[in-house]
């Protein structure tokens, strides 16, 4: 049996760097791989990894920020040109299927004209898979901060924001996407072997002084800026007594 692991295509924060891509992830089950959001880049640095496109068997995307989703329309390009002919299912926030399929028609990708299924499948919270892996989509406060411009304009945005829980077998894997607060995902990551989270929207120094209570095999930092705030990261990490952190780097693997 192939081994199971999750690869880091993108490890960067909203603010788009030289160094790293946008948000991006390959859960791979059985040889079967998994597109986890798809921001910037993410569609080179999957080919950079030696992944077959053909190979992709879904797509989840945790909530709709530019560094999680503009390479998704590429992404499929690239599934189209390589001569995919199995379905191809896109879990996208409820909210943005409408957008997305009209999207998808106005950069010419016409889903009844590819030689595939493609199939755009909106959720909300809770279990979205449960076949050879289980993923739990768990909401987050994340884009509520939007709250005051969506009620002013009315718009139909819902502010639908996830963080997943992932179990391959016995493995437990907690990727957070973009949260609004610590508090969104806190009691989630007890008994996880990993957690790969971003830290730039909420208090770092509360969450130094709660890490070495938390059970976690490996906390995996993501959605980061340069090399300053990986240092300044790595040294509280280090003054907090934690042995159990590490800052990602795009090309990382972590084995399930
Ligand atoms: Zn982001
Ligand atoms: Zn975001």
């Amino acid at each position: 049996m192939e081994p199971n692991k999750f690869t880091i295509l993108g490890s960067s924060s909203g603010v788009p760097q030289a160094e790293r891509n946008s948000s991006g992830y390959i859960l791979d089950v059985n040889g079967r791989l998994n597109l986890i959001d798809c921001g910037g880049g993410v569609t080179s640095s999957f080919l950079r990894r030696g992944f077959n496109p053909l190979d992709i068997n879904r797509i989840f995307i945790s909530h709709t920020h530019p560094d999680h989703v503009s390479d998704l329309s590429l992404f499929i390009q690239m599934i189209y040109l390589t001569g995919r002919e199995g379905k191809l299912d896109i879990f996208v926030p409820d909210e943005f299927v409408d957008p997305l399929r009209a999207y998808l028609y106005a950069v010419y990708i016409i889903a009844e004209k590819l030689p595939f299924d493609l199939q755009i499948i909106g959720y909300e919270e809770g279990l979205i898979i449960n076949d050879d892996f289980k993923l739990t989509a768990i909401t987050n406060s994340h884009l509520s901060q939007y709250s005051e411009w969506v009620t002013r304009l009315n718009l139909p945005n819902k502010m639908q924001s996830h963080s997943f829980q992932i179990e391959v077998g016995q493995k437990r894997l907690f990727y957070s996407g973009d949260i609004g607060s610590f508090d969104d995902i806190r009691e989630h990551l007890d008994s996880n072997n990993f957690v790969v989270m971003e830290m730039t929207h909420f208090d770092i120094e509360a969450f130094f002084d709660l890490a070495p209570t938390i059970d976690v095999g490996e906390f995996v930092i993501t959605h980061l800026s340069g090399n300053d705030e990986v240092s300044k990261l790595n040294l509280m990490a280090r003054k907090a007594g934690m042995h159990n952190f590490s800052t990602a780097v795009d090309g990382m693997e972590l084995w399930l």
